[in-house]
């Protein structure tokens, strides 16, 4: 299984436009960019796209990808469906004779916004396939289940997917990609066996209030301590945090932390990280810090894994 980061951002993107916060600024200065989180994964069966935001086109032509078989949307947000319409750039770059729709899977709720926005790429473009939470999807050779989880009142059909490839020498590869959610509430019992655990950071710290239910690295440590995944992957971060004498704190998105997450025996809260390089060198010695004796890898925009590597 090969996976491939094609964006690591938050809804706006960071940095934001017209946003001076230190974050913005710092990363705009390094020219970090984090577009809209989506990831491609192929399995060596198939080619999966797990949501489509509005950065979908730039992240086709940098990151080269073919033509999914299938695309997976976790949740009726603005920053992972609209870019459904940039994937008729495959249907009319074929002949009509040999055009199959690509099948896109969600939950009823989240077709409910799709519809709306996007009726007019179904059948022909597109096909609809709906996602009962718990239950193999249908249609694929790879084996994907969807997980119920909760992402607020705005996003009431919100999953995150498990998908399962079995490669040489049955050698059993589990992928978990849990998208925007504050808890998990349908079956958890694949978590227990993931290899390779994609998950939230839109926070360093929890918030005082977690509107509109996200998931900070804070939170993320005790599903990453219950469920002990070999590896975890950091997406969709953003710039929400309030960094330490930054005169932006007080813009309405930068969230007061509830009790910062603080060193397990100095007690002495870590500092919010501004760049790839310090949320790397964070997530080290915060894996350090707590023994987790798992690796928690920050992705940046164009990461690819290799399931064969790790
Ligand atoms: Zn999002
Ligand atoms: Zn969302």
């Amino acid at each position: 299984m090969i996976v491939k980061f094609l964006g690591t951002g938050s809804a706006w993107q960071i940095p934001e436009y017209s946003c001076h916060c230190r974050i913005c600024q710092t990363m705009r200065q390094l020219g970090e960019l984090r577009t809209r989180t989506a990831i491609f994964v192929q399995t060596g069966q198939e080619n999966i796209l797990i949501d489509c935001g509005p950065d979908i086109k730039w992240q086709m032509n940098t990151c080269h990808i073919p033509r999914p078989d299938a695309v997976l949307i976790t949740h009726e947000h603005g920053d992972h469906y609209l870019g459904l319409d940039d994937l008729l750039s495959f249907r009319r770059s074929v002949n009509a004779a040999v055009w199959t729709p690509i099948p896109v899977y969600a939950s009823a709720e989240t077709f409910k916004q799709i519809d709306l926005r996007f009726g007019y790429l179904f059948p022909d473009t597109l096909e609809k396939r709906l996602v009962e939470p718990g239950a193999g999807l249908l249609g694929l050779k790879t084996s994907v289940v969807p997980i119920r989880t909760f992402h607020g009142q705005t996003a009431t059909g919100s999953l995150g997917y498990v998908l399962t490839e079995v490669g040489p020498q049955g050698r059993i590869f589990r992928l978990a990609y849990t998208s925007d959610f504050s808890k998990i509430t349908g079956q958890t019992e694949f978590l227990s066996q993931i290899d390779l655990f994609i998950i939230q950071s839109n926070w360093l710290h929890e918030p005082l209030e977690n509107r509109p239910n996200h998931m900070s690295l804070q939170n993320a440590l005790e599903y990453i301590k219950e469920w002990r995944p070999k590896r975890v992957y950091l997406i969709h971060i953003s710039d929400q945090d309030r960094v330490t004498g930054d005169p932006w704190n007080e813009l309405p998105k930068k969230y007061p932390a509830k009790a910062p997450l603080a060193h397990p025996v100095t007690g002495r809260p870590y500092p919010v990280p501004t760049c790839q390089v310090e949320w790397q060198s964070l997530a080290d010695q915060i894996s350090q810090d707590f023994n987790l004796g798992i690796p928690v890898t920050v992705t940046y925009d164009g990461l690819t894994v290799d399931s064969n590597t790790i």
